[in-house]
């Protein structure tokens, strides 16, 4: 609940978001780590509310068409994200000064991202802002045990984070959307509790958002199929398709020597 009543007085969660909100606020402004997905709409409308400087930012990741129509209509004001592109360091030819998307990186890369190997997540998600920017999120310790390990503020990669809802549960978000009358994206109403990269390997529906999403699906093997062209070692996949099949875990057999399955915890 988002108002309790408590022995020791009121404890009102937007009003103390609010002030944390105003306590860490940098003269430049926060950096808005923004995806459309309801934690991050809440921590928008509080920064509202709270009068401080913020822009906020949507990272370049797979993500379901619903919620790129919705952002794009409720949060025109939100900047997509396409600064970081490839250095000649980093990729020979033609992919160089493009901008990195999860499918070209997974040519460049070599391998699909995996549970154990989420170089997307690093280079599409957690390179939002620059070192001395002060970043809000919408992380919660409610969605998962390595989130309750946070604290509100902490620094990394030489960034101030700052999460001013980290101790709000699921149902104090779904209050606020509704007290204050805030659109959300329509996925929710289908059934999903989470919205995020479509296909991504850490998902337990990955298998079934690929069929949701047949396009992305298609977009992934033609980058299986373009990183099997990059690729200097044997392998005994000989199509985006081999790879498909792997990488949501129906085949078990071994698709290059030495390396692990991405079940493999
Ligand atoms: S697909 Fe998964 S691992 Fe990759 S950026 Fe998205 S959330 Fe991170």
């Amino acid at each position: 609940m988002l108002v309790e009543h408590t022995l020791f007085g009121e404890i009102n969660k937007v009003d103390i978001a609010i002030k944390r909100l105003q306590e860490f606020e940098p003269q430049e402004g926060y950096l808005l780590a923004f995806s459309g997905g309801k934690d991050s709409q809440v921590v928008y409308h509080l920064a509202e509310m709270a009068g401080v400087k913020f822009r906020a930012e949507v990272a370049p990741t797979p993500d379901p068409p619903e919620l790129i129509r919705f952002r794009r209509k409720y949060y025109p004001d939100v900047i997509e994200r396409k600064c970081n592109v490839f250095t000649k360091r980093q990729v020979k030819g033609t992919m160089e000064g493009r901008p990195k998307t999860i499918f070209n990186l997974i040519s460049s890369k070599k391998q699909p991202p995996t549970r154990m190997q989420r170089y997307c997540c690093e280079e599409l998600k957690e390179n939002v802002g620059n070192v001395g920017d002060t970043v809000l999120v919408g992380v919660r310790w409610s969605e998962s045990n390595n989130r309750k390990k946070l604290s509100m503020v902490s620094f990394w990669k030489g960034k101030v984070m700052v999460r001013p809802i980290i101790d709000w549960t699921d149902e104090d978000v779904w209050e606020f959307l509704k007290k204050y009358k805030k659109p959300y994206c329509e996925l929710y109403d289908q059934g999903f509790t989470r919205i995020g990269c479509i296909g991504c390997p850490l998902s337990s529906n990955q298998e079934k958002e690929l069929e949701m999403y047949p396009k992305y699906k298609e977009n992934y093997i033609r980058a299986f199929n373009r990183m099997i062209k990059n690729l200097d070692n044997n392998t005994t996949w000989q199509t985006g398709e081999d790879v498909m099949e792997w990488w949501i875990g129906k085949c078990k057999e071994k698709p290059l020597e030495n390396q692990c399955s991405m079940f493999e915890e």
